[in-house]
């Protein structure tokens, strides 16, 4: 099968590997969509995967081709999505169901072969059925819009609460998604691009709002100018919930800085460096009394509440919109050519979507 094999840093061949054999326990899929997901960057061109080769990709939907065990066949032919971290089910927190946790899992596409590929094993466990209305590319979505809904999960989150949402890729629209959803009717989103403005208000709500942080490189955000805009529009209060999806220490620092007291800060974003906030930032956690939430991974447990099953459901509602975040659709031999897109931002780009 033609894959695309990472065997060092920056390394990715376009190659012919045998497809995977498989264990008892585990399928083979076929992959019909695939995503690049903002972490594959440094993960491909920077730190490297956990070991060399691998087949990166952990954002990917297919049908099963194959299975080991007589049991499982009923999946064959089956659409699927694939959750993509494979939980050790022995340490204390997958006892406790709590797999985005464990403390010895393993991971399609960064610690084992993943879906850059024509074909990807997969366990069993790890597949989820598709319903008949969900495209294969929307499928491939379903591990970010479970991230973000399962971040949002960690809040205690009401329709009054109001929001200031740092960073709109792909995580930071969605999550705007799922605030609509939950009935939040005031949301200020910052980004630096206002293409990413549109697709927020085209798929989230028209009313929510787009603050441009954009500097003239292009690059970070206006700090102080975007934190006093949104204390104006608060009325000098503040939100009661800042998100920050870009891992930076000046986002963070504007959560802290544009928080009310008793308010709710996110960290969704992975970081990009040390993160560092200044002291009179630092003192508004103690003296707000800002409870500071972490997020990680997605929920994924066979059950109807799991952030896998409610993102299903709501993309099925057509209350979550994922194709729109599409902007490119490239054939399975052009995934360098995206990968070069998303990483020396070439061109406007949003969710990237490789089609085998
Ligand atoms: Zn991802
Ligand atoms: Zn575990």
């Amino acid at each position: 099968m033609k894959a695309y094999v990472l065997q060092g840093i920056g390394q990715l061949d376009y190659t012919d590997v045998p497809v995977p054999e498989l264990k008892s326990g585990w399928a083979l899929v076929k992959v019909e969509a695939a995503g690049i997901c903002g972490s594959d960057i440094p993960r491909i061109f920077q730190t490297g995967t956990y070991h060399f080769p691998t087949i990166p990709g952990h954002e990917f939907a297919g049908s099963v081709a194959d299975v080991f065990d007589e049991k499982d066949r009923a999946w064959i032919g089956k659409r699927v999505g694939v959750f993509p971290l494979i939980p050790c089910m022995e340490c204390f927190v997958c006892k406790e169901d709590a797999y985005e946790m464990c403390r010895n899992y393993d991971y399609l596409g960064s610690r084992r072969d993943g879906g850059f590929a024509e074909f990807a094993a997969v366990p069993v466990w790890n597949l989820i059925g598709l319903p008949e209305e969900m495209s294969m590319e929307e499928a491939a979505m379903l591990e970010p819009a479970s991230v973000a809904l399962h971040a949002l999960r960690r809040l205690t989150l009401t329709p009054k609460d109001t929001v200031a949402l740092f960073g709109l890729g792909t995580i930071g629209i969605i999550l705007a998604q799922w605030l609509h959803i939950f009935g939040i009717e005031k949301v200020y989103t910052v980004g630096h691009n206002s293409k990413h403005g549109e697709i927020m208000k085209l798929t989230a709500s028209e009313d929510y709002e787009y603050l441009s942080a954009a500097c003239p490189d292009g690059e970070s955000l206006l700090t102080e100018d975007v934190v006093t805009r949104i204390l104006e529009k608060t009325g000098g209060e503040g939100v009661s919930i800042a998100i920050d999806c870009a891992g930076t220490s000046e986002t963070l620092t504007n959560c802290l800085n544009s928080v009310r007291p008793k308010g709710q800060v996110l960290a969704v974003g992975n970081p990009k460096g040390n993160i560092a906030f200044d002291k009179n930032s630092y003192w508004k956690i103690l003296r707000n009394q800002i409870r500071l939430t972490g997020t990680w991974n997605s929920t994924f447990c066979h059950s109807k509440e799991d952030d896998w099953h409610q993102t299903i459901e709501a993309c099925c509602s057509k209350e979550l919109c994922l194709s729109e975040l599409i902007t490119h659709r490239l054939d399975f031999g052009e995934l360098k050519k995206g990968l070069a897109i998303a990483k020396d931002h070439l061109e406007y780009h949003n969710k990237i979507i490789i089609c085998p």
